[in-house]
């Protein structure tokens, strides 16, 4: 072989070999980026309600402790909601409509939110909300509005325009307090039961032993 055919022979073996190698990298960033997609999704799914895109009770409580934790020494504030005679708008709209309801919602208590604030489906047409470093007064404020533009919004739905109340129950998470999250959320439970049997439609406190009724004004 004459100098030039061997310069020749190694420059193509050579990019052949480089080509190869391109291939295989590319070929294994293409694996790796959809496993992150995979992981992405997996970790998407663990963590949010399907129906409404809320985040789910699980991650609720992985979450809310932690977030109390760090908003100390100022306070928080801990809410349960629960919409007001759900079964009734499943009955007469149908089941598609009352998940367009949920569905909605979602949308209007986070557009009536803060980004700290974190919101999730316990169950069924009941949800919970932590209001990280927030004073008691802010927290009924803030109740006193999700309670307020969840009664006067429309719910497009399939079967016609819905409206519907909702019944609140919150406690102050106070800094100096031992209580476990799940010891809040039965108090935050608690008062949503008191403003149940008031008549539903009403934000309530938590008090020692007892609810009390604070809004709608
Ligand atoms: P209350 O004021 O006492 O809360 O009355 P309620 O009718 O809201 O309460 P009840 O516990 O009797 O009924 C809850 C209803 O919520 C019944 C159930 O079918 C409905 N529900 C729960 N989860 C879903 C859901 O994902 N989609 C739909 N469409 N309905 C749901
Ligand atoms: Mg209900
Ligand atoms: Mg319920």
């Amino acid at each position: 072989m004459c100098g030039c055919c061997v310069l020749l022979f190694f420059f193509f073996k050579q990019k052949t070999a480089y080509e190869m190698l391109r291939s295989r990298v590319g070929a294994e960033m293409c694996i790796r980026d959809s496993q992150e997609v995979m992981q992405n999704q997996l970790r998407l799914l663990s963590t949010t309600d399907p129906l409404t895109g809320a985040y789910n009770r699980r991650y609720f409580f992985q979450a809310a402790a932690d977030l109390i934790t760090r908003a100390r020494p100022l306070p928080s504030v801990l809410m349960m909601i629960d919409v007001d005679w759900f079964k009734k708008v499943n009955d007469t709209r149908g089941h598609m409509a009352g998940d367009q309801v949920l569905k909605q919602l979602v949308q209007v208590l986070l557009a009536n939110l803060r980004r700290t604030d974190l919101l999730a489906r316990m169950g069924g047409e009941e949800f919970v909300i932590l209001l990280p470093r927030t004073s008691l007064a802010d927290g009924l404020d803030i109740a006193a509005r999700l309670h307020r533009v969840t009664q006067t919004a429309l719910f497009e739905t399939d079967a016609g325009w819905v409206d519907i109340t909702i019944s609140i129950g919150l406690v102050a998470v106070q800094p100096q307090e031992l209580l476990t999250l799940d010891g809040h959320i039965r108090r935050a439970d608690q008062a949503m039961y008191g403003a149940k049997e008031a008549g539903r439609n009403q934000v309530h406190l938590w008090e020692e032993g007892t609810s009390r009724m604070v809004g709608p004004d």
